[in-house]
């Protein structure tokens, strides 16, 4: 079955997900429409990074399903490289090698793993650097930039590679309050071109601006889910509106 954008572009079926004897994810469905902004809240501990890594098959499960474009994530015959590609993912850590420049960092996946033409790629990781609003920078070490500055070439390494999903963990979490805006604007920018951003986030102003589906985890399960305006002014479920009130 060929997979057409009107069809959930990440689509998580009833996932299971267990540490030894730890049952982590118990049954949770949620599907993404191309160009859409989920965002995931929730207590930690709760399996956020958990279920975003299932996306991208850095972790397995145990039951359920999870499909990006149509394409099954966990099962044996998946074309990893394929799913590297279709799915980015950003971390609160972003881990940029510190002996090479910014601009070396963003080329490094596509020469390197995919074995890009040097130039094209090139021109491309220029643009990149520009569109997370970082031209200068390409020439500075990691050591060189702020949290934020770094945070935001951990994103254009990912775009480098052309993804149609984004992932991202927490990624202004680690940063400094001032530099915090900055990478909230650049997913802002990726968000109003269309790219589909699944997000975990604690930032709850970003995630009521540009979210358009708001998903509350709790012990492994989503307990309540809707558009921003119904979820932060009409959630229901206690935990829920605990939750909210420690962090508003
Ligand atoms: P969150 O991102 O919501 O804070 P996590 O998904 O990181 O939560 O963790 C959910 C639960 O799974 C926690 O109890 C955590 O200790 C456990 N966990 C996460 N990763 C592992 C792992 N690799 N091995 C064992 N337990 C893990
Ligand atoms: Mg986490």
């Amino acid at each position: 079955m060929t997979w057409t954008a009107d069809q959930p572009i990440v689509s998580i079926k009833k996932v299971h997900k267990s540490f030894g004897t730890l049952e982590v994810l118990k049954g949770v469905s949620l599907d993404v429409m191309k160009g859409e902004v989920i965002c995931i809240i929730g207590p930690s501990g709760s399996g956020k990074s958990t279920l975003i890594r299932c996306i991208n098959g850095l972790n397995d499960i145990q039951g359920g399903s999870i499909t990006v474009e149509g394409q099954e994530v966990h099962t044996p015959d998946l074309d990893k490289l394929a799913l590297r590609r279709k799915v980015g993912m950003v971390f609160q850590q972003y881990n940029l090698f510190p002996h090479k420049t910014a601009l070396e960092n963003v080329m490094m996946a596509p020469v390197k793993v995919l074995r890009q033409n040097k130039a094209d790629v090139e021109a491309r990781a220029r643009a990149l650097m520009k569109k997370v609003r970082l031209e200068g920078k390409e020439d500075s070490y990691p050591g060189e930039l702020s949290g934020g500055q770094q945070q935001r070439v951990a994103i254009a390494r990912s775009l480098a590679m052309n993804p149609d999903v984004m992932l991202f963990d927490e990624v202004t979490a680690a940063l400094d309050p001032e530099t915090v805006k900055e990478v909230l604007v650049t997913i802002k920018d990726l968000a109003a071109e269309g790219m589909t951003c699944i997000l975990v986030t604690h930032e709850m102003g970003f995630a009521r601006e540009v979210a358009d589906h708001i998903y509350f985890t709790d012990r492994g399960v989503i307990v309540e889910h809707g558009p921003p305006a119904t979820f932060f002014d009409e959630a229901s479920d206690p935990r829920t509106q605990e939750f909210l009130g420690q962090i508003l």
